[in-house]
């Protein structure tokens, strides 16, 4: 017998999962179908046989600004595994022993970031005060033209705010590629003023990074399932979604699982990329202008590089390589607490909007990462390589471009009883974390308002 407290929801992913917990609160009956063997969806860890370390398929780093996610995590338990930066500390390398560090200060925000600018000696003075103005300028266009800033990229805005190619290419571009995931040629810059605005001109604390010191799976999967089970509702990994099929008014009526099995609800959200989503909707909603644009979203790449060297290769947490191929080195070591006694060198390498070297072979890459390393950090060629793996994301996130404003679509739909969730939902911020959970709590929201009316 189906309640009206009845929901499906397809995709076990950040938004599938904060729409399930935030649907059990009010006291829904959740069923989470997840297609793969477990729960995570792109951000997911899995244990290492040879190693024992937990292995995520790509270093995430979270922010003091992610209000969603952070409450989320919190919600389920896991708010003391993770590690706050408050200090931020970034040390970026411009070749071996060029380091210089963006450090905020003990002041409110955001004189404290104004302050970690002008002790960034990668910048001259002038280029300093240059990239502050541009700073106020930026979140001025945010605020009172922010049309103008959803036509320019990346690229185009630093040209017209004149920064010069040391400040795009030392402090800009890092920040962008690593919050956008693209290319600065290609994201849009109304993407990356909402970023700036949230994380780095907002309160001392909305800067801090946070990450987590357990496998990522580890963080949220098992304390959301144990919510969603506390009112009669599971999740279900290799589940997978066939069809939504429509019932009578046009409703969907219930998912078609590979297995044939059929599951009813009065609600649905479909908490999957738009790819995926496009596979299993009825046949005559495909054609329909709302669902038929969504084949337009394109992707970007991440390419992310696990080493393990028989000794420690640097004492930071994490590291921004600027001018290689490679842009950040996360110490394992160090940001898992581990004190194992063997392989004490676990790095994590991260490359985002990968798309040039995607496609070269797992050898190639590994060559390229341990070629920049060795060059960045000379003493590493000591360190002997015990084991590596090669995570490639072929479609990590929503590209970030121009034509994502008017393509993303909001929660509800054309159905009036199928709602969206997921990083690439219209939340206003670019697909992360953050935009995964806000999308979740939407979803979840506007399931409890149909059925409360
Ligand atoms: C390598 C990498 C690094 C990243 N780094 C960061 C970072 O540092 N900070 C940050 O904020 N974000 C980061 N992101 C982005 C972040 O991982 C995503 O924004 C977030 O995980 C998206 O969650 P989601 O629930 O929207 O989608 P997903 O995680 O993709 O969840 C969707 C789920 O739906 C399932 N599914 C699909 N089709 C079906 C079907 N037919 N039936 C059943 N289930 C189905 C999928 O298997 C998947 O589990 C990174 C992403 C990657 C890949």
């Amino acid at each position: 017998m189906i309640e009206a407290k009845d929901v499906v929801i397809i995709g076990a992913g950040f938004a599938g999962l904060s729409a399930g917990v935030a649907l059990a609160d009010k006291g829904f009956r959740v069923a989470v179908l997840e297609r793969k063997p477990m729960p995570g969806g792109r951000a997911y860890s899995f244990a290492d046989s040879d190693t024992g370390d937990f292995v995520d398929n790509g270093q995430h780093v979270l922010m003091g600004c992610y209000r969603a996610t952070l409450d989320f995590v919190e919600r389920v338990g896991s708010r003391d595994k993770l590690v706050f930066h408050l200090d931020l500390e970034i040390e970026m390398l411009d070749g071996p022993g060029k380091s210089a560090t963006v450090r905020t200060a003990r002041l409110p925000g955001p004189l404290h970031m104004a302050a970690a600018l002008m002790r960034y000696k990668h910048l001259n003075f002038r280029e300093r005060i240059s990239a502050m103005r541009a700073g106020m300028k930026l979140l001025a266009m945010h605020r009172h033209d922010y049309a103008s800033l959803s036509r320019l990229t990346v690229a185009d805005l630093v040209d017209k705010l004149s920064q010069s190619q040391r400040t795009r290419e030392t402090f800009w571009y890092p920040i962008a590629i690593a919050t956008l995931n693209d290319e600065p040629t290609v994201s849009s810059a109304a993407l990356f003023a909402e970023v700036l605005k949230r994380a780095f001109f907002g309160r001392r604390a909305d800067s801090a990074f946070v990450y987590p010191k357990v496998g990522l799976s580890e963080l949220y999967c098992k304390g959301a399932s144990e919510i969603i089970e506390q009112t009669g509702g599971f999740v279900e990994p290799r589940a997978i979604v066939e069809a939504l099929e429509l019932g009578e008014g046009g409703r969907i009526a219930s998912v078609r699982l590979r297995d044939g099995r059929r599951l009813g609800a009065s609600n649905f959200i479909a908490a999957v990329p738009p790819h995926h989503l496009l596979r299993f909707l009825p046949e005559n909603a495909v054609g329909d202008p709302f669902f038929a644009r969504l084949a337009d979203l394109s992707t970007s790449p991440i390419v992310c590089v696990h080493a393990w060297f028989d000794r420690p290769v640097t004492d930071s947490a994490f590291v921004g390589f600027i001018g290689t191929p490679t842009q950040w080195l996360f110490n394992k070591r160090r940001i898992f607490d581990l004190h194992g006694e063997s392989h004490p060198g676990y790095l994590s390498f991260v490359i985002s909007g990968a798309r040039k070297i995607v496609d070269n072979s797992n050898d190639e890459l590994l060559e390229m990462v341990l070629g920049d390393l060795h060059r960045m950090v000379p003493a590493s060629r000591e360190a002997k390589l015990i084991k590596a793996l090669v995570l490639k994301e072929k479609q990590a996130t929503m590209a970030p471009d121009l034509r994502s404003h008017e393509l993303r679509p909001r929660t509800d739909t054309p159905i009036a009883n199928l709602f969206l969730a997921g990083d690439w939902i219209q939340t206003g911020l670019p697909a992360t974390i953050e935009s995964a959970v806000i999308s979740g709590n939407n979803a979840a929201a506007a399931v409890a308002a149909r059925v409360g009316g």
